[in-house]
């Protein structure tokens, strides 16, 4: 069994207890994790805040530089992470899992190095010269989910060193290793209490809703439920902390009369089913033109019965099992109702431990709950429609709006349809294909503010305004 060691201040932090983290897979310990109270994170804060007057000090050139480090070292490691990522999240290391994570993680890692905030001149005439400067804000508390340990951690702390922030994150109880390893990694190269971790199992002590009311943390970066994310704005209201919320999503996919049914399977696919369902921004529900309906239906089957599931650490394996037991039952009781409600093409059964087939479900409808509520797994609702005027109403029907997508041979007709989705990020022919030259957020429930680029990155600085 491998150790793990939570690290502040640079080094490892001696904690009295832990707690286990079981492989989805087969439900055997990966390791254990530190189970650390408010006095850790008070311990970790204080040590954020100290390096912050040092840290946010240097030059621009030289926090570049120390990002670039950060990015090296990642790289460095990929091997490594991938398979702790897959040993406690469950994704293979093949296909779109945990080794095409990590090249993720190292890919934004390296543009986000690359951007810069330089100081823009508003004004300059003979009335004045007016300057908009943007200040890194202080200590970072960064909170993560389980689907994409490594790459969520470092889409929140690069962004957050470049600006000249200090860290602490807090990565979720179900896979808290790769994060802890990661972050001991990065301090190989940065200076000590710049990036710091702490680790709870989230029952005798919330550490997530200790670091939204701390008052020494400025800003809160969470990517989590809906739900939590609520939590955490109630708490954050206290201390003015600035937040990113980037929360749940139920992606609606739109396909045209005239697409093509073959030609858009594998996308339609891997647009609801990447990571097994457990994807932000996956397709989590498919409306489908009257007229192509049963193609597409033949189309996604066909494609879809060919996927091999089974233990990530099988290279031949290209879906795990599902990542938790809470997620697990979240799923066989969406497909549960939607097996009485309409016709199962595909899966649907539970299979051993964790495992649940890719399963579609046609003849569904809103209000029926798996097409309503976010599942989060590998059960796609397909909903027939013969009005796209009709479609796009039922799309924007819910209260998240993080992506969707229009899938058509027109490109023209699709993006005039895209337009109308009440939602941050719109694809044409694909879907959940994110960037990092490319801001992403949700809009209505699905949360506040953006990731990426430079108006990512503005959101871990304040604004100064200088008038001369
Ligand atoms: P979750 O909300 O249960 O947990 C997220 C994190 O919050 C964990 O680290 C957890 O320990 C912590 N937490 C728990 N209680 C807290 C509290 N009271 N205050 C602060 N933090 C607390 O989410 P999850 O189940 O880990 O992740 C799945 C959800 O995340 C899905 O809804 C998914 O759509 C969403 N998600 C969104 C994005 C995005 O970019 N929009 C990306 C990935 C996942």
């Amino acid at each position: 069994m491998m150790e793990f060691k939570a690290t502040i201040g640079g080094k490892p932090a001696h904690v009295g207890s832990d707690f286990a983290v079981l492989n989805p897979a087969t439900g055997e310990e990966v390791g254990r994790a530190p189970n650390m109270g408010g006095a850790e994170l008070d311990a970790a804060v204080a040590v954020a805040k100290a390096a912050f007057a040092t840290w946010s000090a240097q030059t621009d050139a030289a926090l570049q530089a120390a990002c670039a480090a950060v990015t090296a070292k990642i790289e460095e490691h990929a091997a490594e992470l991938a398979e702790i990522i897959t040993l406690e999240q469950g994704k293979p290391l093949n296909g779109l899992g945990s080794r095409w994570e990590v090249g993720g993680a190292v890919a934004w890692a390296g543009y986000t190095t690359g951007l810069s905030l330089p100081v823009k001149v508003l004004q300059d005439n003979e009335a004045g010269r007016v300057e908009l400067h943007r200040k890194p804000l202080g200590v970072i508390g960064s909170i993560t989910p389980w689907n994409f340990p490594v790459m969520i951690a470092v889409w929140h702390i690069l962004p957050a060193l470049r600006t000249g922030n200090t860290v602490v994150v807090k990565p979720s109880p179900y896979t808290p290793l790769s994060t802890l390893r990661l972050v001991e990694i990065m301090n190989e190269v940065l200076p000590p209490g710049v990036v710091n971790v702490v680790t709870g199992d989230d029952k005798a002590f919330n550490l997530g809703g200790a670091m939204s009311v701390h008052p020494d943390i400025r800003k809160i970066v969470f990517t989590g439920s809906c739900a939590t994310g609520q939590k955490v704005m109630q708490s954050a209201a206290a201390t003015m902390k600035r937040l990113t919320l980037e929360l749940g999503g139920n992606d609606a996919g739109i396909v045209l009369p005239d697409a093509d049914p073959q030609a858009i399977a594998e996308g339609l696919f891997w647009g609801a089913f990447i990571n097994n369902g457990q994807t932000c921004a996956a397709m989590k529900r498919l409306y489908v033109h009257d007229t192509i309906h049963d193609a597409v239906c033949d189309a996604l089957v066909a494609y879809a019965k060919n996927i091999p599931v089974g233990n990530g650490m099988e290279e031949a394996s290209i879906l795990g099992p599902i990542q938790n037991r809470m997620q697990f039952d979240k799923v066989s009781r969406l497909v549960a109702d939607a097996k009485g409600r309409g016709k199962v093409l595909l899966g649907g059964a539970p299979g051993e431990g964790l495992f649940f087939p890719p399963t579609i479900v046609a003849g569904l409808r809103n209000g029926d709950a798996l097409v309503d509520e976010e599942q989060f797994g590998p059960a796609l609702p397909i909903i027939r429609y013969s009005d796209v005027e009709e479609a796009i109403r039922l799309a924007n029907d819910s209260p998240n709006g993080l992506g969707g997508s229009v899938w058509s041979s027109d490109i023209a007709a699709a993006k005039a349809v895209a337009s109308r989705l009440a939602c941050g990020s719109v694809w044409i022919n694909k879907h959940g294909a994110i960037q990092p030259n490319a801001p992403f957020g949700g809009v209505k429930a699905s949360g506040i503010g953006v990731e990426f680029a430079e108006e990512g990155l503005a959101e871990y600085t304040d604004i100064q305004v200088v008038f001369a």
